[in-house]
């Protein structure tokens, strides 16, 4: 029998209850538990607000930081590493830095591990990373941490059976995003692996059209050229398709690619093609899921206005917002800070254009409901935060309330 591999571990240090009581104090929060206990609804004055029933840390979010946390207690004397930011939380990421672990951030080659030695300790992120990083970390011989969440690594399977079979695969995801480049880089376990990632449906529609024998090769690879493996060429790597999805994405609209591309494929060259050339997936994950529904839900009666609280570069919580502004004004705060009680103003990232905007006397005066959703990497705490400012904008101090 082989020697457990000493320098590789994914399921933590067995220390979930040393570090138990500062997870609790650091992200749990008394406004949510009170949400939560008055079956998320609180009414104060004529404010209301409604908090979807599923929101905020998901199960691989919870993980990582756990992880990372047990990281730290199992190594006080030993250098600490975190490939990029664990998830995209601002605080989250300031906490481990004030527990010494040091953020690796990429430059424009990508990550430089070049300081990294033998003896030194590296956290892998609940996205992942990339298989050219992950060889060079082990061949290092340093202790890897690796919190890459179980849904992540499905999408993984998927890839790679795509790969393995000769199919492109076709990744519904972002693709600068920390795990759809590590979902991509999956392909290069099988020689001639070949990724192409499309963000939304309009660039799906590139995809159908040049299956459809509409495309022109050269304007095709300047607008994908970042987005798919370098010999990546549409006359050749568009005949077998395999689709999957960034886990953090719109699910209406990964399994929409899906069908448009399936079917563009069945209009060109007929359904037994289709049958023998196209494969899809769905490979959002469930509290990605669950988080989706939760706001079509609440939105069934729907709040004069939706406050959605995670950070700017999270994927899950932009999901989020944009579902909410197809039916009511939204507003997406990366922080409590964003709501400022005393000028009656909020800062937030326009769901539609992605621009910061500030808006004045949002909550206005009268009867008002306001519905509130977090994304995966928000804390309790944070969003508690959020819904004191919010009715401190009223002037209510719910520090009172119990
Ligand atoms: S959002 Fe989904 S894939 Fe991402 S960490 Fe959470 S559970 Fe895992």
């Amino acid at each position: 029998m082989n020697a457990p591999d000493a320098t590789y571990f994914r399921k933590g240090f067995g220390l979930k209850q040393d570090v138990e009581a500062t997870l609790s104090a650091d992200y749990t929060g008394r406004v949510v538990d009170l949400l939560r206990a008055r079956d998320y609804q609180l009414t104060v004055g004529d404010l209301t607000v409604r908090l979807a029933r599923e929101f905020g840390f998901c199960y691989g979010v919870e993980r990582a930081v756990e992880y990372a946390y047990q990281t730290r207690h199992k190594f006080p004397d030993r250098r600490v590493f975190l490939v990029g930011e664990i998830i995209h939380n601002p605080h989250v990421n300031q906490r481990l830095q004030e527990m010494g672990i040091e953020i690796m951030l990429p430059g424009p080659e990508g990550f430089d591990y070049s300081t990294v030695k033998a003896d030194d300790v590296v956290i892998l992120p609940a996205f992942g990373v990339t298989i050219g990083d992950f060889q060079t970390l082990r061949e290092k011989g340093c202790v890897v941490v690796d919190t890459t969440c179980g849904s992540v690594l499905n999408v993984w399977k998927r890839v790679e059976a795509y790969a393995r079979d000769g199919f492109t695969a076709l990744i519904h995801g972002k693709y600068y995003h920390e795990e759809t480049r590590a979902t991509a880089s999956q392909v290069e376990k099988f020689p001639g692996g070949t990724y192409l990632v499309v963000r939304n449906m309009d660039e799906a529609r590139d995809v159908t059209e040049y299956v459809a024998g509409r495309g022109d090769r050269a304007a095709f690879l300047a607008r994908y050229g970042k987005a798919a493996s370098a010999h990546f060429d549409p006359d050749v790597h568009l005949a077998r398709i395999g689709v999957a999805n960034q886990t953090t994405m719109l699910a209406r609209e990964s399994l929409a690619i899906g069908e448009f591309v399936g079917t563009a494929m069945s209009v060109a060259r007929g359904d037994a093609y289709r049958a023998a050339n196209f494969r899809t997936f769905d490979t959002i994950c469930s509290a990605t899921q669950d988080r989706q529904d939760a706001v079509n839900a609440l939105l069934q009666e729907a709040p004069d206005v939706m406050l959605v609280i995670g950070g700017y570069n999270s994927s899950n919580t932009i999901s989020l917002a944009a579902l909410c502004a197809e039916r009511v004004r939204t507003y997406h705060v990366e922080d409590a800070l964003c709501i400022d009680p005393e000028g009656g103003t909020i800062r937030a990232r326009d769901p539609v254009s992605g621009e910061k905007v500030e808006s004045a006397d949002w909550l206005g005066n009268g009867p008002m409901s306001v519905g509130l959703t977090a994304g995966a990497s928000t804390p309790n705490n944070k969003i508690g935060d959020a819904v004191a400012r919010v009715f401190a904008t009223r002037g209510i101090d719910l520090s009172a309330l119990s």
